[in-house]
């Protein structure tokens, strides 16, 4: 099969043939129809991940079974599914009590094995965490919801729960905010969202945002605090930087609740994040990763109504090759919206 494959940390990558996956014990070969591009993946090139080389990245997808292990109960060749980025194991108490996104013994396509940017993926424990994808919803929707669409969503409805009526900021519009933005307004929430590029306030604009606030080097808590009295009940980095974990925590009002959804990587592990403000107005501070399986019939019952739309969230479908070229160029040339990747196309 046609695969992009890295060869070293932060190369170039290169789209060449590889050998056929099969499916692991319990898990299945998934022939990949729409694979979206997404920040995560740059972090793993630049090496901010453990990664066993050479490696295929890739890990928001949606495809068709193409093999089946003998082990696997609910799923046939020839089903259409999906699945979140975070695997669990299917046999631990998290994964038993529907949490495999915090499941120990996880797995993420893409990072702890070979991805789906390539025409087949293997993925682990089909049982727990496949997710059938409904005939109203194409494949880059489905696609769409694995890693940023599905965090913002169980972000946003179960970790902040958000009640309409009350102001949300989400800091950052790339993918993962522009899906905040959108949750949010379904939500019925006031949204308010930060960039420091004008064409992403534009696409923030275009999907529901009440108000932008462009992060010029302006002080954006005293900015939101204009708009809404007294913070923002709600705020989201969906970035992942000390300065943009501040500036959405520093926005908030008293007692109100943070959602960190941007990675923040450190050499030690460790982040700056203002502590003092969150003990004297008692915030909540809250970490959101992934969703697992087990709560996508919902937010796929609202796309399937047409309540959310995902597929508005993607500007552009490539190939293997131009996606090649697009992945180490993402942090400096940030575009609004997704970049799909089909890899049956050239
Ligand atoms: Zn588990
Ligand atoms: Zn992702």
């Amino acid at each position: 099969m046609r695969a992009m494959v890295m060869d070293e940390i932060a190369g170039p990558l290169d789209v060449r043939e590889v050998p056929d996956p099969t499916p692991p014990v319990g898990g299945v070969v998934v022939e990949v129809h729409a694979t979206g591009l997404c920040g995560s993946d740059w972090h793993a090139w630049a090496g901010h991940e453990e990664l066993t080389l050479p490696h295929v990245p890739g890990h928001e997808l949606a495809g068709v079974i193409s093999a089946v292990d003998s082990g696997v109960q609910r799923w046939s060749v020839g089903d259409r599914v999906t699945v979140p980025f975070v695997c669990g194991c299917g046999a631990c108490n998290w994964c038993r009590n529907g949490n495999a996104q915090v499941c120990p013994n996880q797995q993420q396509p893409g990072f702890t094995h070979d991805g789906s940017f390539a025409e087949h993926v293997a993925l682990h424990a089909a049982d727990t965490n496949l997710v059938a994808i409904p005939e109203a919803v194409s494949f880059e929707a489905a696609a769409a919801l694995g890693c940023r669409f599905a965090t913002a969503y169980r972000a946003l409805t179960v970790r902040a729960a958000v009640r309409a009526g009350e102001w949300v900021t989400v800091v950052g519009a790339g993918g993962v905010g522009l899906s905040a933005v959108m949750i949010a307004k379904a939500l019925g929430a006031q949204v308010i969202a930060v960039d420091r590029s004008p064409e992403a306030l534009q696409a923030a604009k275009d999907l529901g945002a009440d108000h932008v606030i462009l992060a010029d080097g302006r002080d954006v808590p005293a900015a939101v605090g204009e708009i809404t009295g007294e913070g923002s009940h709600v705020s989201v980095d969906a970035v992942g930087s000390e300065q943009t974990c501040a500036a959405a925590v520093l926005s908030l009002r008293r007692r109100g609740r943070h959602v960190q959804i941007g990675l923040l990587p450190t050499e030690t592990g460790l982040s700056q994040v203002p502590m003092a403000r969150a003990i004297a107005w008692e915030l909540d501070l809250l970490g959101s990763h992934g969703m697992a399986a087990a709560d996508y019939p919902g937010m796929l019952r609202l796309i399937s109504s047409g309540a959310l739309r995902p597929q508005d969230l993607i500007e552009r479908v490539v190939g293997l090759g131009e996606a090649a070229a697009l992945l180490p160029a993402m942090q400096r040339s940030a575009t609004p919206g997704m970049t799909m990747i089909n890899p049956r196309i050239a």
